[in-house]
């Protein structure tokens, strides 16, 4: 019997900007229950690489498979309505609306009527929005922002779920508190996770594999362990002590 399909695959991704290659025949691929960490010294191509498996740009070579279907040509709310979930950029989409219906108008892209706002009321407990269902979302903290991008990206019910800088900006402790309770969500519906970041203390400790892409290729895949100790990611990016 055959291995089942991974949740989300990149073969020999490439894309270019004028003479610049940004992603650089990048392969991986994640499994459900995976939390994978893109990481990278910047311009290393992380998030053209999240635009090209979200659909905002398309390839110039290789391929993007979700559970073994090929999406590389599809738009990015075709790949959503397949099991993609990633931010909205909440304050520019919602305007005025109110948290709350911005989570459900985003769970009713792709989830029956019902099951949408059960979604949505259930994440906005979750992630502790409930004082602010009826807040405009230009009205919103910085940090409940980034707790609202992070319910819009799981309304829809997705198998993976796309993360880039998930919670920049935010002080180190709500960081990992919103961290922790991705990876609980995460484990609960067995999502596969990808998310970038810079701060090296939330990778090494969210992450269950990291990989490390320099000028646009992968120069590390593995545990963090693995990754932390690796000689050429140390020397290129995490800096040798
Ligand atoms: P990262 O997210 O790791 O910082 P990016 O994916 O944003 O890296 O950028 C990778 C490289 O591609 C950089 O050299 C950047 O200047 C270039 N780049 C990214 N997007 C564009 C674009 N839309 N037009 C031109 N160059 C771009
Ligand atoms: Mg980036």
């Amino acid at each position: 019997m055959s291995a089942p399909a991974p949740l989300l695959s990149a073969t020999t991704l490439a894309r270019a900007f004028g003479g610049v290659v940004a992603v650089d025949a990048v392969s991986f691929s994640l499994a459900a229950g995976e939390t994978l960490a893109v990481i990278g010294p910047n311009g290393a191509g992380k998030s053209t690489l999240f635009a090209l498996i979200a659909g905002q740009l398309r390839p110039d070579r290789g391929q993007v498979r979700l559970e073994g279907r090929d999406v590389t040509r599809l738009p990015p709310h075709r790949r959503a309505r397949l099991g993609l979930g990633r931010t909205f950029q909440a304050p520019r989409v919602f305007g005025a609306l109110g948290l709350g219906e911005g989570v459900h108008l985003a769970a009713s892209l792709c989830l029956p009527a019902a099951r949408a706002r059960a979604r949505a009321r259930m994440l906005i407990a979750r992630l502790g929005l409930e004082a602010l269902t009826d807040r405009p979302v230009p009205a919103l903290a910085y940090g409940d922002l980034r707790r609202l991008d992070l319910a819009l990206a799981l309304a829809t019910s997705p198998r993976v779920l796309l993360l880039d800088e998930p919670v920049a900006g935010m002080a180190p402790a709500e960081r990992a508190q919103l961290m922790t309770l991705v990876r609980a969500i995460a484990a609960e519906e067995n999502l596969g996770v990808l998310f970038t970041e810079h701060d090296m203390d939330v990778v090494f400790g969210h992450a269950g594999r990291v990989l490390v892409l320099d000028h646009g290729r992968v120069i590390a895949d593995g545990p963090p362990d693995a990754v932390r100790r690796d000689p050429v990611v140390r020397q290129r990016y995490l800096g040798t002590p």
